[in-house]
């Protein structure tokens, strides 16, 4: 199993004609998480499905994979093509459940759990808002099964919507996936004009390999292997005790992706025990434009650097990029001379990132002749 991330947009507000704006894909141990989709995203999304099948065979994101659509945050370039990607599916005849994850303010939670409007303070472009208008463009026909989930992600407070009354109601916790086992996905606070957070999907530690040759060595039968792989200490004939431990290389330590969305650099809470495997990091801008950084709550390809640093992450790959920044190499840069030894590699369109379960790390750099892959090692 892996962790196979697609970035099928790497432009920041304004697409340009080689960048589409933000909307990924991971594809991990239990399904798909869908994080954003803006503008055009059903489109961007088959075409990747049509250059799997191309030029990576057997890899595949299938739709009915998709098990849970987050968001980052409510500006239109993370969910403009969500609503249109939903009704797409819905004429597709889906029937498996869809959880639908995203950050909103408790203000905003208060009203809707009361009945009543979403106050002034909630911004226009806040999920909340944008949910009730999907509702009444007919996001309440859609046959599939849609859990609505809006949460204030610093206080942990979750709530349901309800499609056709607009009305929430609050829940324990945050839903995960339905069906999922191997992995989890959280949310991680970020700091942004709206409320924002960043999605984890994190693969669990996973049991070594079994020792076959330790076994051979000592003549174990079948019944005892079986025993000992499940974890259960065997007696041997002269009545000694075999440990399962013996036959398990150590735990292979859990894998994951963080995708930040939008946010300034440093988000509080940001700790280095999070250490994701993979941290997706917007670079909204080069140093030259720290103020605009500042000033519309983004960050500078450096400051992706100090929040991969912050984070622990093993390994950053930049996305979100202005109209300014033409090519991805002055982001790398600028990043790669503040990360102090962190790998960092800076995504164009269509690229992947694969994570794999011994925490190997590779960038699949899309070109029209395919994925070409370059191993990373991850910094640990
Ligand atoms: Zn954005
Ligand atoms: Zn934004």
């Amino acid at each position: 199993m892996v962790l196979d991330v697609h970035v099928l947009g790497t432009a920041s507000a304004r697409p340009t004609p080689d960048r589409a704006v933000s909307g990924s894909l991971v594809k991990g141990p239990d399904g798909i998480a869908v994080i954003d989709a803006g503008e055009g995203f059903q489109t961007r999304y088959a075409q990747q499905r049509r250059r799997l099948k191309n030029h990576s065979v057997g890899s595949t994101l299938k739709p009915g994979a998709v098990d849970v659509l987050a968001f980052t945050h409510g500006h239109l370039d993370h969910t403009w093509g969500a609503f249109p990607w939903l009704q797409s599916l819905n004429l597709e005849n889906r029937q498996q459940p869809l959880l639908v994850l995203a950050p909103t303010s408790s203000i905003a939670i208060e009203a809707l759990l009361d009945g009543a409007p979403l106050p002034g303070a909630v911004p226009p472009a806040d999920l909340a808002r944008q949910w009730l208008a999907w509702f009444s463009l007919g996001a309440e026909m859609i046959r599939f099964p849609i859990q609505w989930v809006l949460g204030d992600v610093l206080a942990d407070r979750w709530a349901e919507v309800d499609p056709k009354t607009g009305r929430a109601t609050l829940l324990d916790a945050m839903p995960q996936p339905a069906g999922w086992s191997k992995s989890t996905l959280s949310p991680l606070a970020t700091r942004h004009a709206v409320p924002s957070c960043g999605w984890m999907v994190q693969q669990h530690p996973m049991a070594g390999k079994f020792d076959r040759a330790r076994a051979d060595t000592l003549n174990l039968n079948s019944k005892q292997r079986a025993m000992l792989a499940r974890g259960e200490n065997v007696q041997a004939e002269d009545g000694t005790a075999i440990e399962a431990a013996w036959f398990r290389g150590g735990e292979r330590s859990a894998i994951s992706v963080l995708i930040s969305g939008d946010t300034e650099s440093e988000p509080p809470g940001w700790a280095p025990e999070i250490a994701p495997t993979v941290l997706i990091h917007e670079a909204t801008f080069l140093d030259e434009q720290q103020s605009k950084a500042d000033e519309h709550q983004h960050s500078t390809a450096t400051g992706a650097a100090a929040s991969a640093r912050a984070v622990g992450a093993s390994v950053l790959a930049l996305t979100h990029y202005s109209n300014r920044i033409k090519s991805s190499i002055g982001p790398q840069q600028e990043a790669a001379a503040e990360a102090d030894g962190l790998p960092v590699v800076a995504l164009n369109d269509n690229d992947r990132m694969v994570v794999h379960d011994d925490g190997r790390v590779a960038h699949l750099v899309w070109s029209k002749e395919g994925w070409k892959e370059t191993s990373i090692a991850p910094n640990r």
